[in-house]
């Protein structure tokens, strides 16, 4: 079973949209975990103290490093990466998700405020992860996209299990377009070439509408595409 142990101020916001849909279904089928944390039972004092003003002066508070050392400690102790929510962090790829879901789980701290004290990353060896060049109110959305991403590539938990193969991202490429019936909506028409029957004819269309789509709006990803087809073509290294 894949578990999620999130370390939140805010439990009452998990499950949340992950206990909708088909990912709800399959933790009730015992196929994942999620467990939601609050880091205010690891305060120290009456007030269910969690954060304090910045050393050196400035706006906002700080995340105090005792408590979250203590909600830590409490909440893991197996193998599982222990994330920490943070716009620092490396960005999350599909590669990075694809990892992370063949994995035993996760433990994600979700930093509000001005963020956490340095110290507890060291401190209890958390890898910052980011979900993209913008600042959130606080980690557990991040957590969640991370966690919903995840849990759509555990065996059983979509309907259908080849899905992952040719999605977005998998080999540098975003997706080829979709379609479904009716045939003719507005005047606008199916490609013929998808209604043609002719399976290679439509794997050659999907794959050029991919490369197309992918050139024209991800040019960082094309140049990785590029570049792994061209040492595709020359083969394994030599000697
Ligand atoms: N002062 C910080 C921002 C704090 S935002 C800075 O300038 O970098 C508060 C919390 O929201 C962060 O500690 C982090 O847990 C979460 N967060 C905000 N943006 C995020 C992002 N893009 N990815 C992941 N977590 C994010």
């Amino acid at each position: 079973m894949w578990r999620a142990t999130v370390l939140t101020i805010f439990p009452e916001m998990f499950p949340g949209p992950l206990g909708a849909s088909l990912a709800g279904k399959a933790n009730l089928n015992g196929l994942w975990s999620l467990a939601a944390v609050d880091i205010r039972d690891f305060a120290g004092d009456r007030h269910r103290t969690v954060d304090d003003t910045p050393a050196g002066g400035g706006p906002g508070m700080i995340m105090k490093v005792d408590v979250l050392g203590r909600a830590i400690d409490a909440a893991a102790s197996d193998d599982r990466p222990r994330l920490l929510m943070s716009p620092r962090g490396r960005p999350l790829t599909q590669a990075r998700v694809r990892e992370l879901a063949q994995g035993p789980g996760i433990l994600a701290v979700c930093g509000r405020f001005e963020g956490v004290d340095e110290r507890i990353i060291a401190g209890r060896g958390l890898i910052e992860v980011s979900i993209g060049d913008y600042v959130l109110s606080g980690g557990e959305l991040a957590a969640m996209v991370l966690i919903d991403a995840c849990l759509r590539l555990i065996p059983g938990v979509m309907g259908k299990e080849a899905s992952g193969a040719d999605e977005s991202f998998s080999v540098n490429l975003v997706e080829y377009p979709q379609f479904t019936r009716p045939q003719l909506w507005e005047g606008h028409a199916i490609p013929e070439v998808l209604i043609s029957g002719d399976h290679q004819k439509v794997d050659a269309w999907r794959r050029a509408e991919a490369e197309r789509l992918t050139r024209e709006r991800r040019p960082d990803l094309w140049a990785a595409y590029v570049a792994n087809q061209e040492s595709a073509k020359k083969g394994p290294p030599k000697g």
